[in-house]
């Protein structure tokens, strides 16, 4: 794997539990596995747990740990191939690799059917035939245990056959499944007589038509960690209730190992939803353009959005593990992606919201370079030429026609540096019949070439600009958050009624020569307003220029909330 993040300086409970096996020699080596169900894009809370199942792998690496990558394909109902192959790419865009380590469940259907008979032959698994909502009826509460069905007790070989009979296609859907008989008073209410197998007559992206039954996801997974020998099987908390059916299984099913569950708290980001039904609605009613959206937490979407997998791993190492469900501020994960990319982007200039400065005293049909820093604390990061000439952009926020005393860029015979290159002062200014500027024109001060100030001149800013001869047309895209509140799954009104309609501005910008030809892909910093990037699928080096805000320099939405 790519530049791996070194394991956390003190180690979270997992960490230490894996360390404790391997001193007490329970395992000669560490094997976790990633099991998504490919049923949908990859979000911001799997990269948590690729980071922490393939990061341990790497951290013990000189022991031969591994990770495998394991598609939970066993429900033929909602998954797709196409979902199968953004995961793939995503967990490799995050920095991991599986080697030869690419499983899918549906491979073990066989393995799966041999262990239920298995359980059936030990008087541990019966068909049942009552309707679904007769056992839940059946099933009782916390308070009140469980009844049994009058099919609990019938005779091995009827059970043996009527199974046989399921998976020949003799039912139809719901008219029996395979429970496992374990204790209908059980206060863990997983564990009264649990369905381990359905009839459903649909066809599978894997195994075709060869199955109409299919085993339920708690009786499919240990079997799955089992076969593949994990020695930690790594999941969140809301399965800690189906440890003890996930031993059960382990204990009473012919295994070749004995995995061990241990459970962490999920990410749950702010101003951000996370599930993938939900996610999937967002996509197939569009509101938003497809799972790759910029201002999606799926790590597609992130991507196109321009966050460093690097900054995305170092977050998932500073949130830890822990056991206690909590929200993290997405500012967090905005501050790291800010921190990453401010030490390794480029500096570009961009022009967002342009008003035209005429420069009067420029010498007719002059062309002047002027080197500017690639990124000013990085000496060796080198410096650009960019071509200047009487005409340039810049922000209509950095002039202002009657400036109070502290705004240090231009008005009315007010003095600013342009970045890299001269002090210029301002003559005057024209206005349309709605008083909305409509140029600017300054004077070039003679011999202030790249830092020098004349004495007597009060020059304190430099702002930055586009040459209105070389610089070139933009489509910029500025994302904002999805959601207005933070907890978009508790909102009143549904998720949906707090979409941020503000959540997308296009806008056209003038940019410096170089950017127009960028790959896309390519990242930097457009001085003073925030870090773009080209636009993945629509940026056109040269043609049709498209850059995304990946950030903004600050944290606007700490201002906007007054803190
Ligand atoms: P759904 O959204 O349908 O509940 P899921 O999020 O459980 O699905 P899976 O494909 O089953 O999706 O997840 C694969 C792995 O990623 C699981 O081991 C799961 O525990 C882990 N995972 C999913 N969401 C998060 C999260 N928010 N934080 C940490 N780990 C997560
Ligand atoms: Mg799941």
């Amino acid at each position: 794997m790519s530049d791996p993040e070194p394991a956390p300086a003190k180690l979270d409970f997992i960490r230490e539990i894996i360390a404790g096996d391997l001193a007490a020699g329970k395992h000669a080596t560490t094997i976790t596995r990633f099991p998504p169900e490919p049923n949908g894009y990859l979000h911001i809370g799997h990269a948590k747990s690729i980071c922490l199942n393939f990061g341990i792998a790497a951290e013990h690496a000189q022991s031969g740990a591994r990770c495998h990558l394991r598609f939970d394909d066993t429900n033929p109902e909602k998954e797709e191939v196409e979902y199968v192959e953004s995961i793939k790419t995503d967990v490799k865009w995050l920095g991991f690799d599986w080697g030869e380590h690419l499983y899918f469940a549906s491979d073990y259907f066989e393995f799966y059917y041999d262990c239920a008979v298995h359980l059936i032959k030990t008087g541990k698994a019966y068909v049942e035939q009552e309707s679904v909502e007769e056992m839940r009826a059946k099933r009782g509460n916390l308070t009140q245990p469980g009844i049994h069905s009058p099919y609990r007790e019938r005779s091995l070989q009827d059970n043996l056959d009527l199974f046989a009979r399921m998976r020949a296609g003799d039912f139809k859907e719901g008219e029996c499944v395979l429970r496992a008989k374990i204790d209908m008073a059980s206060p863990n209410l997983n564990l009264r007589d649990p369905v381990i197998y359905r009839i459903l007559h649909a066809g599978h992206h894997n195994t075709g038509d060869a199955w109409c039954i299919y085993p339920m996801y708690d009786f499919a997974h240990p079997l799955e960690d089992a076969l593949e020998h994990i020695t930690h099987s790594l999941c969140t908390l809301e399965f800690e209730n189906h440890r003890p059916l996930y031993d059960w299984f382990i204990d009473n099913c012919p295994v070749p190992s004995k995995p061990r569950q241990i459970e962490f708290a999920r990410l749950s980001l702010s101003y951000t939803i996370m599930s993938k039904r939900k996610l999937l609605q967002l996509v197939q009613e569009g509101h938003v353009s497809g799972w790759d959206d910029p201002r999606l937490p799926t790590l597609s979407g992130i991507r196109r959005r321009g966050y460093p997998a690097a900054a995305l791993r170092h977050f998932c190492q500073r949130i830890g593990i822990t056991k206690f469900n909590g929200t993290t501020d997405v500012a967090l994960l905005e501050f790291e992606v800010r921190d990453f990319l401010n030490a390794c982007t480029p500096r570009r200039m961009a022009v967002l919201n342009p008003v035209k400065v005429v420069l009067d005293n420029w010498p007719a049909g002059s062309v002047v370079q002027v080197p500017i820093p690639n990124h000013p604390q990085n000496p060796a990061a080198g410096a650009r030429q960019v071509a200047l000439t009487a005409e340039i952009w810049i922000e209509r926020d950095d002039f202002m026609e009657v400036p109070p005393k502290k705004f240090h860029r231009l008005g009315p015979g007010r003095h600013v540096r342009l970045r890299g290159a001269q002090i210029i002062r301002c003559t005057g200014f024209e206005h349309d019949a709605a008083g909305n500027v409509t140029v600017i024109r300054a004077e070039v001060l003679p011999g202030t070439m790249g830092a020098s100030t004349p004495e007597g001149i009060e020059c304190r800013a430099a702002i930055h600009w586009v040459d209105a001869t070389h610089g070139a047309d933009a489509e910029i895209r500025i994302y904002d958050r999805l959601f207005t509140v933070e907890d978009p799954d508790a909102a009143e009104g549904g998720f949906l009624s707090v979409i941020n309609p503000d959540s997308l501005t296009i806008i056209t910008a003038k940019i410096e020569p170089l950017l127009a030809g960028a790959e896309p892909g390519f990242t930097c910093q457009f001085e003073r307003i925030g870090y773009f990037v080209a636009d993945s699928l629509d940026h056109q080096p040269g043609v049709k220029p498209v850059f995304n805000r990946t950030v903004a320099l600050r944290d606007s939405w700490t201002k906007k909330a007054g803190n």
